[in-house]
């Protein structure tokens, strides 16, 4: 553990082998300046302290960590809930928006841009947008703006403009294709990436933002329970809510899990469990996992969580896996329907159908194992009453 980590500090954006920046010259130089203006930033102390008062008077931070009684009476588990689902907007994602903005406030964009698969990132982006007073577009796969229409609506509301994607699976990679090339065509824009995936310094950036997660849930627990959580587990599509529920974790003897979107079946195809069946490869930017068919061609993700729909992984996931400091679980498509349905009857709370999938793995791991887990609860589940 200690030997990787110093190896990463090492390798200027890359997690052991992965990550990297794996484009054109003049989309590099862009990203360069970003993390020049991120580093200048991230430890300023008026910067620091802006981003910490729109968290709390703005997005309502710290959220709780509740006591899940009757769902921890039914699993034979002592269980927690992080309650991202209570922040403005109703996802974590809100939180690398907010930070993602001051940094773009910074560098003067004019226009912000920002891809989205659940709308939940749409959404918290066109939110951060219409606080700053700038311009803002998101693109969305043509597949997910009819799965998740509320989304849609509500950031039509918000001001910004909706361009839909209807290349390729018309899901989240291609709308993160077409707003790479809109990124590298126009300047003055701020590309705000939703996950923790991407060319470097975006994995780097986006788990600074999120780790304020596992910071608050850090503090939470030894102030409720006097000692660390058994285990932390996590839905997992990019890999932000993940990594920022994890990152206070990692040297400490906590069991970490994430769990991926299987859809339907584990066939490939039908599958969106990058880390269980993906190859390393470069994707969209950088050196990670990857769906990918018999010939090395990444393949369509499928699952019906569009959060989770996904064929490729942040970087650090791929390490974290690698050097095996998380397990990756694949949750099916009917597990987190049922996950879906059992926390709200038990809880009153309806989760996002992306953290369900997180709720369904704690049922398989720590079911009757008298363990002390946490479950990061990333976003509630008002956009998928509909549909489910
Ligand atoms: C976007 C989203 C996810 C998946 O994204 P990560 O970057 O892996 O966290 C999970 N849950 C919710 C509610 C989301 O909106």
């Amino acid at each position: 553990m200690q030997a990787t980590a110093t190896k990463q500090e090492q390798k200027t954006g890359y997690f052991g082998e992965f990550g990297g920046q794996f484009v054109p010259p003049h989309l590099a130089e862009k990203l360069n300046h970003l993390y020049e203006v991120f580093l200048k930033y991230k430890d300023n102390p008026s910067f620091k302290e802006e981003f910490k008062s729109l968290l709390h008077t703005y997005v309502g931070r710290p959220s709780p960590l509740y006591k899940a009684e009757n769902l921890s009476k039914e699993l034979g588990s002592t269980i927690y809930l992080k309650r991202e689902d209570l922040n403005h907007t109703g996802s974590h994602k809100i939180n690398n928006t907010i930070g993602q903005i001051l940094l773009a406030k910074r560098m003067g964009a004019t226009e912000i841009i920002a891809e989205t698969g659940a709308g939940q990132h749409g959404v918290a982006t066109a939110t951060a947008a219409a606080l700053m007073g700038i311009k803002c577009k998101v693109f969305i796969g043509k597949v997910d703006s009819e799965r998740q229409r509320m989304n849609v609506e509500r950031m039509e509301v918000l001001g910004a403009e909706v361009i839909t994607a209807t290349a390729g699976n018309a899901t989240l990679k291609d709308a993160v294709d077409m707003a790479l090339g809109y990124y590298v065509e126009n300047p003055n824009v701020y590309y705000l990436l939703g996950s923790a995936v991407g060319p470097h310094p975006y994995p780097t950036i986006v788990r600074y933002f999120q780790s304020v997660i596992g910071e608050e849930m850090k503090k939470q627990i030894l102030e409720i329970e006097g000692k660390l959580p058994d285990a932390i587990v996590a839905c997992i599509g990019g890999g932000s809510n993940a990594i920022g529920a994890f990152s206070h974790f990692i040297n400490d003897d906590v069991a970490l899990y994430a769990a991926e979107g299987a859809g339907e079946s584990m066939e490939l195809g039908a599958t969106s469990a990058t880390l269980t069946l993906g190859k390393p490869t470069v994707f969209q930017g950088a050196f990670s996992m990857c769906l990918m068919n018999e010939n090395d061609e990444p393949l369509p993700s499928k699952s019906i969580a569009a959060g989770l729909d996904y064929p490729g992984i942040g970087p650090e996931h791929a390490h974290l896996k690698t050097i095996d400091r998380v397990s990756y679980h694949p949750i099916t498509d009917q597990e987190a329907v049922d996950a879906y349905r059992l926390l709200s009857k038990k809880e009153g709370i309806i989760p996002a159908i992306e953290s369900a999938h997180a709720v369904a793995l704690i049922g398989k791991l720590f079911k009757d194992k008298n363990a002390l887990v946490i479950i990061n609860l990333s976003g509630r589940g008002d956009k998928d009453v509909s549909r489910l």
